[in-house]
């Protein structure tokens, strides 16, 4: 009963969607095929749409995205939200021809039941559901520049604590990546314009630069170094120009990818010390043994280069638990 009147909800959901965008659109029967009159040259335009061909996504930057599609005489829709519109198409398309067709409905019925928390960066390069390749329900995601997990900030202890208390999930992992803006411009100093009041940006990385000033990282120390000489030695008007416009660590610097580690590593360590990992753990103590299944909270970096992800060997699990290995690389520092 209950799922038939689910299914009888999704129904029209689905044709709500296709309503909205005949809205958008002056022909209802161009846009909803599957009410349209198959001869029409309209519903061949819409078949058309269909199927162009794939990639998985179209970024917006590629010359498909790039080129306006007219559709009508009158609507041209912008090319980058197009992209965007004919990607959620084959998303579905993809779901209705796989093994699980029933995914979305499934999960939508009996609620989800992800098995892992995963903080990321919000770097549009950095796609959790894609680099896994995860179904649907798999991963619980939350992401912030730089990846980062603070008992004061709202928003990740809320995260964490339905994630870990509600959905129970079996695994947090913090995920940076090299080439991240955020922790870059934590080696850089900070605009003259923000030195007396720091703007949200140079606040929220704030504690990755406390990570870059007090590293005993080799690769850390190094750079902190170097660049402390090359402020000392250069001129001032050389100094003010370098500060509006500093130079950006190059992916491959070593100083830089210590950095992404270390910032990942801390992160994991604020989560593993925070309430409601400490309770957590706490409330595990007090039940019997085959009930002490908890969460173990992982340190994972990304290669944006190669899309390989690696495993920081930080892992954190409940007191006395045998930590699980991973098949991921493991990068020890
Ligand atoms: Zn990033």
């Amino acid at each position: 009963m209950l799922l038939a009147a689910v299914r009888a909800l999704l129904k029209p959901r689905c044709q709500s969607r296709l309503t909205l965008a005949c809205l958008i659109a002056p022909h209802p029967s161009r846009l909803c095929s599957s009410n349209s009159n198959s001869n029409s040259p309209k519903s061949s335009t819409w078949r058309q749409l269909n199927r162009i061909p794939t990639p998985a996504c179209i970024h917006p930057d590629t010359p498909e995205a790039q080129t306006p599609t007219e559709t009508s005489t009158s609507t041209i829709f912008p090319p980058e939200i197009e992209a965007l519109y004919r990607g959620n198409q084959r998303f579905r398309d993809a779901i209705a021809a796989s093994a699980t067709p029933d995914v979305l409905k499934d999960l939508a019925s009996q609620g989800q039941r992800p098995p892992f928390l995963l903080l990321d960066c919000s770097d549009s390069r950095v796609g959790e559901q894609v680099i896994f390749s995860a179904e649907p329900g798999t991963l619980f995601t939350t992401g912030n520049v730089a990846n980062q997990f603070h008992e004061h900030d709202l928003n990740s202890k809320a995260v964490l604590a339905y994630a870990v208390d509600v959905l129970k999930v079996k695994h947090v992992i913090v995920m940076g990546h090299y080439g991240c803006g955020g922790v870059a411009a934590a080696t850089l100093p900070v605009p003259e314009s923000e030195v007396n009041n720091l703007g949200p940006v140079q606040d929220w990385i704030a504690p990755i630069r406390g990570i870059y000033d007090t590293s005993e990282r080799p690769e850390i120390v190094r750079h902190r170094e170097t660049h402390k000489i090359k402020v000392e030695l250069e001129s001032k008007e050389q100094w003010a120009k370098e500060v509006a416009a500093p130079p950006q660590p190059h992916l491959h610097d070593p100083a830089f990818r210590a950095l992404v580690e270390e910032n990942v590593k801390a992160n994991v360590q604020r989560i593993a010390r925070s309430a409601v990992i400490s309770n957590h753990y706490a409330d595990l103590a007090t039940r019997p043994e085959h009930e002490r299944e908890g969460v173990f909270i992982h340190g994972w970096v990304y290669d944006i280069e190669t899309g390989e992800v690696a495993d920081l060997g930080v892992t954190v699990g409940p007191p006395g638990q045998k930590l699980p290995v991973t098949p991921f690389p493991t990068h020890h520092t």
